[in-house]
């Protein structure tokens, strides 16, 4: 129910009367964010912005939920300069300390876990239980990097020469840009943030144009905890904006490291720029990801993980589920029952308990769905459920689709519509026979994000994560593509762009490493024994 209630805004000329709904104003208001005045959308230290303005618009009403001011051209320079000043001082805070400010944010975002969540569901569109799981794995990436600050450790390494040795050091590396996308406004940045500071770097955060708010509410919580510990703002800066302040900020001989979530398109240019001026950088972009289903598959566990993994998030995960491989022996039923649930499922506001369906985050999704459907249809695929907009009354005005199965005539994993991620929820099915069959699938496409086997065989498993089996960077058993947790490395291959972020050895990326050889000896000779006696 969409109560609303005439707010008197201060937007300017032309907008002085504004109506927003009491869900939309009573979820701002938890988190101090005025629904009234327009936002100021960069943060270095001090609050500003004098770009252009950038609407925050809800994927399930369509209604305005506020107006964010950008960082200009000039600003997004300064903020850079001040970013980089924060980063000088803040190096030299010993690693436990910065582990101790992390474990304080931890603590403020964990306090605002419900509140935060449920403006990701208002602004993202994803449903609320999502959007507070995006918050937990902040919190959850705050407590890995709270104790990887006192274990970031370098190595001693024995030398050949005698009174020598060699220390591998690692050191704070410098400002890290984080750009990141829409479809996880809080959690990509938490990945990267959590591992910068308590790698002693600052980090300039360039959010999605989409999701500003999540971006404006996260930076406020930060910074309160910076401040209270005399700590920079800067060290977590926010430069609000479009296109042009990604590319400023991906330009920049003064960022280190930019780690960019987002399309394959935008990824190619990003990892370009940032190559040729020697920098950093860390690819996190497109999946396109497949199921493969074992005649031995328990279905009752295979069939609800598709579900949530082509369904989930409407289909707007990096890891969503967008193929489905079928051993013929199941096929039937495994459609069968994934239709039902299909058909079943409970679509709306995405902030209602039941919802397990909201919309997709804007109309050009829309139109992208439409058109993948279209081109199904032309080239006279299957389509066993959905391929259309809800027409309900009470949807009309946000994007909500149809969740789809499509079983395409052509199983050529080059054919477009297998080799191309369509971020919307349409699931591609494909009938095998043997094993290998699948695998060749899961393997021919460009992207290598993530995979699943669903098989009880100790074969299979072998053969699926061995040297000939699924060349994903995300390789599951029994266990769906979508989602995952923060203590692996997370990350894809091939184009979706040979990334690691969060767990494992990801961290090793935020520092500067040194080797340093060491002589306490009374002589200076050379490796290798080289001889060169003047
Ligand atoms: P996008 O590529 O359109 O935008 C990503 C970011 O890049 C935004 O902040 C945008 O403003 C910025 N940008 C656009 N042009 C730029 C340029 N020329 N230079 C610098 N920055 C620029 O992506 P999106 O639509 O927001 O997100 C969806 C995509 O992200 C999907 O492809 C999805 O698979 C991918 N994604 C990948 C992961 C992963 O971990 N692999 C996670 C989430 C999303």
């Amino acid at each position: 129910m969409l109560r609303r209630r005439i707010i008197t805004s201060a937007f300017g000329a032309g907008h002085t009367v504004r109506v927003l709904s009491t869900r939309a104003s009573e979820v701002l208001s938890r988190l101090s964010i005025s629904s009234t005045t327009e936002l100021s959308g960069v943060y270095d230290g001090q609050w500003r912005g004098s770009g252009v303005v950038q609407e925050s618009v809800c994927p399930a009403t369509g209604e305005v939920l506020a107006r964010v001011r950008t960082a200009s051209p000039s600003e997004v320079q300064e903020t850079l300069a001040k970013t980089r000043e924060a980063y000088v001082q803040f190096r030299n805070v010993p690693a436990p300390r910065r582990g101790e400010i992390l474990r304080q944010i931890r603590e403020a975002l964990a306090a605002k876990r419900e509140d935060l969540g449920a403006l990701v569901s208002l602004e993202m569109g994803k449903i609320r239980t999502e959007g507070v799981g995006e918050v937990q794995e902040f919190v959850d990436i705050c407590d890995y990097g709270v104790g990887l600050s006192r274990m970031m450790n370098g190595r001693l390494v024995a030398s050949e020469r005698p009174g020598h040795s060699i220390l591998e050091v690692p050191n704070p590396l410098g400002v890290v840009g984080v750009l990141s996308a829409f479809n996880f406004p809080v959690a990509v940045y938490g990945w990267n943030f959590a591992l910068s500071l308590a790698a002693g770097n600052a980090t300039i955060w360039k959010p999605s144009p989409t999701t500003p708010l999540c971006a404006i509410a996260v930076t406020k919580i930060i910074s309160q905890v910076l401040e209270a510990n005399g700590v920079p703002g800067a060290v977590a800066s926010l430069v609000c904006g479009g296109k042009e302040a990604g590319q400023a900020v991906v330009e920049s001989p003064g960022v280190e490291l930019v780690s960019f979530t987002g399309s394959e398109r935008v990824g190619r240019i990003v990892g370009q720029n940032v190559a040729s001026r020697f920098g950093k950088v860390i690819l996190e972009l497109g999946g396109n990801n497949a199921s493969i289903i074992m005649p031995d598959a328990d279905l009752s566990l295979a069939v609800p993980a598709v579900y949530f993994g082509a369904v989930g998030t409407a289909g707007q995960r990096c890891t969503s589920t967008r193929r489905l491989y079928l051993h013929r022996d199941v096929a039937d039923e495994f459609l069968s029952r994934l239709k039902t649930l299909y058909r079943s499922v409970a679509v709306g506001d995405p902030l209602a308990k039941d919802t397990l369906l909201g919309p997709l985050h804007t109309g050009s999704a829309c139109e992208i769905y439409g058109q993948a459907v279209e081109k199904l249809r032309t080239v006279d695929a299957d389509i066993i459920t959905g391929g259309e907009r809800y027409q309900r009354d009470d949807l009309k005005a946000g994007n909500f689709v149809q969740p789809t199965i499509a079983l395409p005539k052509s199983v050529n994993p080059k054919d477009d519509i297998w080799s191309t991620e369509v971020f919307a929820p349409i699931l591609n099915v494909a009938i095998f026979d043997e094993l290998e069959q699948a695998i060749e699938w899961n393997n021919a496409v460009p992207q290598g994000l993530s995979s699943s086997l669903w098989t009880r065989d100790i074969r299979n498993v072998g053969k699926w994560i061995g040297p000939a089996g699924s060349d994903a960077g995300i390789v599951n058993v029994n266990v769906g593509t979508s989602g995952a947790e923060i203590g692996a490395a997370f990350g894809g291959n091939k184009s979706t762009g040979w990334g690691r972020e969060s767990g494992g050895d990801a961290w090793k990326q935020y520092v500067r490493w040194s080797a340093a050889t060491l002589n306490f000896s009374d002589a200076a000779p050379l490796a290798q024994g080289v001889s060169f006696t003047p």
